[in-house]
């Protein structure tokens, strides 16, 4: 059941913080096309965006390459203080930044609340480290001196997601601006609020005009400029596989750094030796978080045999607890999807399972609403060559594949072209150890079913991306060597 959907003059919107324009080389930028965003829990539009083109891309290209003259001279100990104000700004207004998120892109508020906090995180984080940007003196011959210097890459395009409209920015913004680099962000059109909110906080925090720009409109044309231009050093992507893939490749022509944080198909593994309630717990964090349209989310549960009946019941229990509504509504535990498309992808890989014998035991079908709602759902007995398996599902239904030993798991959770995050769930060590080493992902969580954090290096391999995001190794992707040799006679 739905919880109430809040009345129309209820704005969920928290109006100091809504800019309804583009923002570049510091000034707030209009243009004659609209891009209307919806509120996806009542299919209500809640403000617009200009509907900018290639222009305006170039015009904050050429902002942000005049800005870098300036900034990558600042001393790492000032743009350390810039980017901790932006900080402080960001968790002054955590609340209301949570808001805008929620109208815009559905999560629950304290999943919301969640998000601002870990979008500042990698803030503070990354100006902790701008100040150790340290390169090193090699070891010394004696007629030259060998240095490695670290420099700024440069003009920096990014292009982010909805799924995480502000995590997604600041993991990508404050290393740039930490190595002396400037941005031209491209959020995605269905979620721009909480970026422009972030670039507004980030301009009265000190960020000088022009180091971080944010062009809002349709993809293409924006993502052309960013792929294309020679002043943009570096792209950096977060989304899907596909795209990704396709924006890689124009990098080319101009040989950029490129950086890609793609799609997932996390596998989870429960062994007959698990703590059950704990992987239950760890399922509800990793499968339903953001109604399961996270890149980290558990997509494919595979259960031991013997352990299965337990599992799934108790499983089944805790899901039919979840509460999907309004992210701002009380009680709420499960936002809507993103829009219709989502839904009936979701409609599909359902339809897909039990089409091959799987069994619903929880939800399984839409939710009547004007926004885009499916309801938590649990399929037992799904194969392993079903859709919910080969394919990330992004919705929130969790699909249980029975396997019978450890080197079945393994495969099954090795037989993908995605490399992001992998889970088990087990009491016994030394297996803990083993199926860590043979799991092939960027990111695995033994016995825990939440494994984000600012501290850690966040990517896949495969087809997963390259790079790394967060950590100290975060820094590196904006970073150039350069080998100095001095001759000393
Ligand atoms: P998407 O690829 O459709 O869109 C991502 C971004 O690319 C958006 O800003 C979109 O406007 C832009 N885009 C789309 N077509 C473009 C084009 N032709 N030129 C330029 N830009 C273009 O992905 P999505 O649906 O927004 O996000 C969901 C996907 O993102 C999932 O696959 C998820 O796994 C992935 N994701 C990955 C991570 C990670 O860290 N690995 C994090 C979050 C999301």
């Amino acid at each position: 059941m739905l919880t109430e959907t809040r009345s129309a003059d209820q704005s969920p919107i928290h109006h100091e913080l809504l800019r309804q324009n583009a923002f570049i080389a510091g000034k707030w930028v209009n243009g004659p096309d609209r891009i209307a965003v919806t509120d996806p829990a009542t299919g209500k539009v809640i403000g617009s965006v200009p509907d900018l083109g290639a222009d305006a891309a170039l015009t904050a290209v050429e902002a942000a390459q005049a800005a870098l003259q300036d900034w990558r001279r600042v001393s790492p100990l000032e743009r350390a203080n810039v980017l901790l104000r932006w900080y402080d700004a960001i968790i002054a207004n955590q609340q209301a930044l949570a808001r805008l998120l929620v109208a815009e892109q559905g999560k629950p508020l304290a999943e919301a609340v969640g998000e601002i906090g870990y979008a500042a995180a990698f803030v503070r984080w990354f100006a902790e480290e701008a100040r150790r940007i340290n390169g090193d003196v090699l070891a010394s011959e004696e007629s030259r001196r060998l240095m490695v210097l670290r420099e700024p890459v440069g003009v920096v395009g990014a292009v982010t997601p909805w799924n995480f409209p502000a995590a997604m920015i600041t993991r990508k913004v404050a290393p740039a601006l930490a190595a002396g680099c400037t941005v031209v962000l491209k959020p995605s059109e269905l979620t721009p609020f909480t970026a422009l909110a972030l670039a507004d906080l980030g301009q009265t925090a000190g960020i000088p005009a022009g180091a971080f720009n944010v062009v809002t409109g349709q993809p293409a044309p924006i993502g052309d400029v960013l792929t294309s231009d020679p002043r943009v050093r570096k792209f950096t992507f977060t989304g899907s596989t596909a795209v990704g893939k396709m924006l890689a490749a124009r990098c080319m022509d101009t040989v950029k750094r490129v950086s890609l944080e793609l799609g997932g198909n996390a596998p989870f593994l429960v062994f007959d030796d698990a703590d059950v309630d704990a992987a239950v717990a760890g399922v509800i964090a990793s499968k339903f978080r953001n109604s399961g349209q996270t890149c980290v989310c558990a997509n494919r549960i595979y259960v031991q045999r013997g352990i299965k009946p337990l599992f799934a019941e108790k499983l089944a229990v805790e899901v039919a607890r979840l509460t999907p509504g309004c992210g701002t509504e009380p009680g709420v535990t499960q936002g809507p999807l993103i829009n219709d498309a989502a839904v009936e992808k979701v409609a599909r890989h359902v339809a897909d399972a039990v089409s091959r014998g799987g069994r619903v035991l929880v939800g399984g079908s839409r939710i009547e609403s004007a926004g885009a709602f499916f309801a938590p759902t649990v399929i037992d007995d799904v194969p392993a060559d079903a859709l919910l398996c080969r394919e990330e599902t992004f919705g929130p239904v969790a699909g249980l594949v029975t396997f019978d030993t450890e080197e079945q798991a393994v495969a099954f959770a090795n037989d993908s072209s995605a490399g992001l995050a992998a889970y088990f769930y087990t009491r016994d060590h030394a297996r803990i150890v083993r199926v860590q080493r043979a799991l092939e992902y960027g990111i695995v969580g033994a016995n825990t079913g939440l494994i984000s954090t600012e501290t850690g290096p966040f990517g896949g391999i495969k087809e997963s991306g390259i790079g790394r995001e967060g950590s100290r190794h975060g820094m590196d992707d904006y970073l150039e060597f350069k080998f100095v040799c001095e001759g000393l006679r």
